[in-house]
């Protein structure tokens, strides 16, 4: 990773023979005097970077090599499923017919691009066993806020007045947030011993003023909530709705389907279980699938075969409406149905069986840094590195200095209900050597926590920047030049 401060394009100032491959504009023919008026020509030289087409590349180069990625480090961010995103995808997403096509074009035009939306809805609906699909949420936690506005509208459409949901203490934070996004009052049902929902809790908390309950399964703890189906059950028969957090699906497609164990609205996260990049918080895909009853309040449009006629069906009267312009976020629906066709439903077994297998081989290996709860892990695992306090070290300082051995680091201080929590989800596309790296790394920094505290306190020390101040990032945001 290149050190040093890397200064912005306007500061080079790279005195050189100048680019043969970009000649000087020739202006004499027209003047840009003769063309402007005379108040608005500049007095001063604009500041301009001066720098040569090969000096232009490799500020970008060092520029993209100052951070961690997938395709470069071992990136075990848990509940993220940072796995590889396949070549083969993104060539597919860069042909021109899909490059170039424009949602403001006719159906008739489109008809290549609507058959892939209705197909990938198809594919998706058949590995979460539910009936309808929109591909419209451009985010897991928009497909969460799409979710529960379609639970509202079908309990509004009951004359119920439902106020509350419910979510585990282990909910990823985005569950709460797009509750109350939506109106919705948010109880917390406690953990019990396993790490899963307490369902004596719930059946105490489940009346009439509950809308639904929000589950992720596996949870954030990496455990699957074994007694989901009574869960369902009791669920229902309170007249409530049970959503799932999909965003973990990478441990269950190809094995288990929410539809097949009650649940009746779940979102995916295409960006984690179905390979496409998560680029900077964008551009993703969130679908929601549903049960046959909530359908028709599916955002418009939905994309229908009739007959060998693809066509946007915008005649849902009872439609939540629109929560994104067009039909999604196409090349990203584009990458996730060319997995999905690639791996077929024992690709995608496989896929899962790995990402399990492989999280338990990492875990078999750190488990004595301290496990919290029992009972057997699924894709993820989370740490508790409580046992650093007595050096003064916490998580944080243990991620930082994972940095400087080259990994990025896990996912720290969540879920909330464990203390000093790392929380490692590793994926099924990394190898046993770059697993044992790992493990070996973690060891090595969990031995110096104990040994030179100092050393993790004060790292990261071999990155472009040291240890930032994310208070002061977050309160006195600078972003002029
Ligand atoms: C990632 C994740 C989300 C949120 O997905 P975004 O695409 O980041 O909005 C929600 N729930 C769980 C369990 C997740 O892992």
């Amino acid at each position: 990773m290149p050190q040093g401060n890397e200064p912005l394009i306007n500061e080079l100032r790279e005195r050189s023979a100048g680019s043969a491959y970009t000649p000087e504009l020739d202006t004499r023919a027209q003047p840009v005097e003769a063309l402007l008026p005379e108040a608005l020509l500049r007095r001063t030289p604009l500041q301009l970077p001066e720098v040569s087409e090969p000096g232009l590349v490799r500020h970008y180069t060092r520029l993209s090599q100052r951070n961690f990625c997938v395709d470069a480090n071992f990136y075990p961010l848990g509940s993220c499923t940072m796995k590889y995103n396949p070549r083969v995808s993104e060539k597919l997403a860069r042909l021109r017919g899909f490059q170039l096509v424009h949602p403001y074009q006719s159906e008739e035009t489109v008809q290549g691009v609507l058959q892939i939306l209705h197909e990938a809805e198809r594919c998706l609906a058949a590995v979460t066993g539910m009936d309808a699909v929109s591909l419209q949420p451009a985010a897991g936690a928009h497909g969460e806020l799409t979710g529960i506005l379609l639970i509202a509208a079908y309990h509004r459409d009951r004359n119920e007045n439902r106020r509350k949901v419910l979510i585990p203490d282990s909910a990823h934070g985005t569950n709460p947030a797009s509750c109350a996004l939506c109106g919705y009052e948010v109880e917390t049902i406690r953990s019990n011993s396993h790490g899963q929902i307490d369902l004596d809790q719930l059946r105490a908390k489940l009346d009439s003023s509950v809308a639904a309950l929000m589950v992720t399964n596996p949870n954030t703890l990496g455990i699957f909530e074994e007694r989901i189906v009574e869960i369902a059950d009791a669920v229902h028969k309170a007249g409530a709705q049970l959503y799932m957090d999909g965003a973990n699906l990478n441990a269950l497609v190809g094995i288990a389907r929410p539809g097949d164990f009650g649940v009746d609205v779940v979102h995916l996260n295409l960006h984690k279980t179905f390979a496409t990049p998560h680029g900077s918080g964008g551009p993703g895909a969130g679908p929601v699938a549903v049960k046959a009853h909530l359908e028709q309040y599916l955002p418009v449009p939905i994309v229908r075969a009739e007959g060998s006629r693809y066509v946007l069906d915008y005649d849902l009267p009872k439609s939540v409406g629109k929560v994104r312009c067009f039909y999604g976020n196409c090349p990203v629906i584009l990458r996730a149905y060319v997995y999905l066709r690639l791996l077929g439903w024992e690709g995608l077994r496989t896929a899962a069986e790995n990402a399990v297998l492989n999280a338990n081989y990492l875990l078999s290996k750190v488990r004595q840094l301290g496990l919290p709860y029992e009972g057997p892990r699924l894709h993820e695992f989370v740490l508790s590195l409580e046992s650093l306090r007595p050096f003064g070290v916490k998580a944080y300082d243990v991620a930082k200095r994972l940095l400087d051995l080259g990994f990025h680091p896990p996912t720290m201080n969540f879920p909330l209900i464990v203390k000093e929590a790392l929380m490692i989800e590793p994926t099924e596309t990394e190898s046993k050597a770059t697993l044992d790296a790992f493990a070996e790394a973690l060891l090595r920094v969990v031995e110096e926590a104990r040994t030179s505290p100092d050393l993790l306190k004060t790292a990261p020390h071999h990155l472009p920047v040291r240890r930032l101040d994310e208070v002061k990032a977050a309160r006195a945001l600078r972003l002029r030049w």
